[in-house]
């Protein structure tokens, strides 16, 4: 049994009597209260990590590793209700890969996170030379973060920094606080005062975390606007900086694919979160000989995924998490349109109705500079994007200043590696997007950041390298 078993109890221990109202995206109701953390909320928050950080050092990995354990197995058990709350919050339907998935990957993420060896490692022992490398805390570490995958993404940037020996002060998204809210208080049922610590507030709240000087390394998940701003604020402090920023992360489709097969992992690429997800497929690039074949296919899969308010079962895709966002998503459609491209299936919301739901979008024979290929999206509205020769597909995609993620889907596995190794990405998925997995490293190059999170190359991230010569 755990204390936080009931949505209402789970709920009832996080919500404040007065702050910001946090609204379901879907309906418009009222889901609770935020608290209005101020920046003198931040400086606590950050001595409170400060005190608690020897004595969480001190503690050794094995037992670090016990309590994350432990933290898994919190989430496990009020798991529902999480998933619940985060539906209501951030819109996203509890079944398909949404609400109830991204539960699942808190607590996945954090068993991964304890099992993975120790960075630790000797460089030299020839006989005369011993020098072995040892992986220290760095101290406190903020972790800011966005309201696509508030959960999960939170659980990628505490995970490895409480790992490593770090206490933690988090600042979740303005637009998804209750949810992290509610997974830090579940997290804290097992963990020691102080290790892991939660102010929530907007982007004046994150820059007096960003600002500080009583932070050593920052955790930065948004767009790249906001991560210049990071960066640029770290100055002072000469923070370690961790970036996970934008993408437009392209798709490639070579002409040996059978359509028909590939659509369903090309849709749920493009399309997971209702396309809300840094590491997306944005664009697709289909060779003009089967350019038809997988259009209608892609329309196919389209038009059979149910999209609705996301506590209902059958809802796989739910509405757009904010309203600044819709305007995004519906500014770039207009735009796709007035180039001349051709709508196959939605483009026309229904602005009367309640929630900020826009409908699933695939868009043809769009230009390759057209804004809804261009900018990012971060909504369900595909442009699919006609080439003549690989290498073009190639060049288009590399012409952006972002590189997250991309994927390259092909029947023969050596072609597919050939395309991958011309790619400027973080990641180059072979006929999957966007699959990301605890164990291997993830991150961006270009405007979309620097540093990688996950696994042990992760694990590195969150301390620094003491080495021991002799
Ligand atoms: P955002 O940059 O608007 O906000 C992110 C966070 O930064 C929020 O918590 C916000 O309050 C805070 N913030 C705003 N101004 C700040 C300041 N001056 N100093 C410190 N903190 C500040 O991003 P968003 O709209 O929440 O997220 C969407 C973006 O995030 C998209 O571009 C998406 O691609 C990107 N993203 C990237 C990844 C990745 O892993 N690369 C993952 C998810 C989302």
């Amino acid at each position: 049994m755990s204390q936080f078993d009931t949505y209402d109890s789970l709920l009832n221990s996080i919500v404040a009597e007065s702050g910001d109202e946090v609204k379901n995206p879907a309906t418009g109701e009222v889901v609770g209260i935020a608290p209005a953390g101020t920046p003198e909320d931040m400086e606590q928050a950050i001595a409170r990590a400060r005190d608690a950080q020897k004595d969480w050092a001190k503690l050794g990995e094995e037992k670090r590793n016990e309590l994350l354990l432990a933290a898994a197995d919190a989430i496990e058990a009020a798991a529902e209700p999480l998933a619940e709350l985060l539906s209501r919050e951030q819109g996203k339907p509890l079944n398909g890969p949404n609400a109830r998935f991204e539960v699942g990957a808190c607590s996945a993420w954090l068993r991964a996170t304890a099992s993975f060896e120790s960075p630790d490692h000797t460089v030299v022992e020839d006989g005369e030379t011993t020098a072995k490398v040892f992986y220290r805390p760095l101290g406190v570490v903020g972790a800011i973060g966005p309201w696509n995958w508030p959960m999960m993404i939170s659980v990628w940037q505490l995970a490895p920094a409480l790992r490593m020996g770090n206490t933690v002060v988090m600042k979740p998204s303005e637009y998804t606080p209750l949810s992290v809210l509610a997974l830090v208080k579940v997290i804290n049922s097992v963990l020691p005062e102080g290790v892991l610590n939660i102010v929530t507030g907007d982007g004046k709240v994150g820059a007096a975390l960003s600002t500080s000087q009583g932070i050593d390394k920052l955790m930065f998940t948004g767009s790249t606007e906001t991560g210049r701003k990071i960066v640029e604020s770290t100055a002072a402090s000469l923070a370690r900086v961790t970036l996970e920023l934008g993408g437009n992360d392209a798709g490639i489709v070579l002409d040996d694919v059978n359509a028909k097969e590939i659509a369903e992992g090309l849709f749920w690429g493009a399309f997971i979160n209702t396309g809300q997800t840094c590491a997306a497929m944005k664009r697709l690039y289909v060779p003009e000989s089967i350019y038809d074949e997988v259009v209608d296919a892609l329309v196919e899969v389209a038009k059979n995924m149910p999209m609705g308010v996301g506590l209902e079962e059958e809802n796989v895709l739910g509405p757009l998490q904010n309203k600044q966002q819709f305007d995004i998503v519906d500014k770039l459609v207009k735009a796709a349109k007035d180039g001349g491209a051709r709508v196959l299936v939605g483009g026309e919301p229904d602005y009367d109705q309640p929630g900020y739901f826009f409908p699933t979008t695939l868009v043809a024979d769009i230009d390759n500079d057209n804004p809804l290929v261009a900018e990012e999206q971060f909504g369900p509205a595909l442009p699919i994007i006609k080439y003549s020769t690989v290498d073009e597909a190639i060049e288009m995609a590399n012409s952006l200043d972002v590189g997250l993620g991309s994927s390259v889907w092909s029947a023969d596995r050596e072609r597919a590696l050939e395309v991958a190794s011309q790619l400027e990405a973080g990641t180059t998925w072979i006929n999957a997007h966007g699959n990301v997995d605890p164990r291997i490293p993830f991150g961006g190059t270009k405007n979309s950041g620097y540093g990688v999170e996950f696994g042990v190359e992760g694990l590195k991230g969150l301390a620094y390298p003491h080495v021991v010569n002799g």
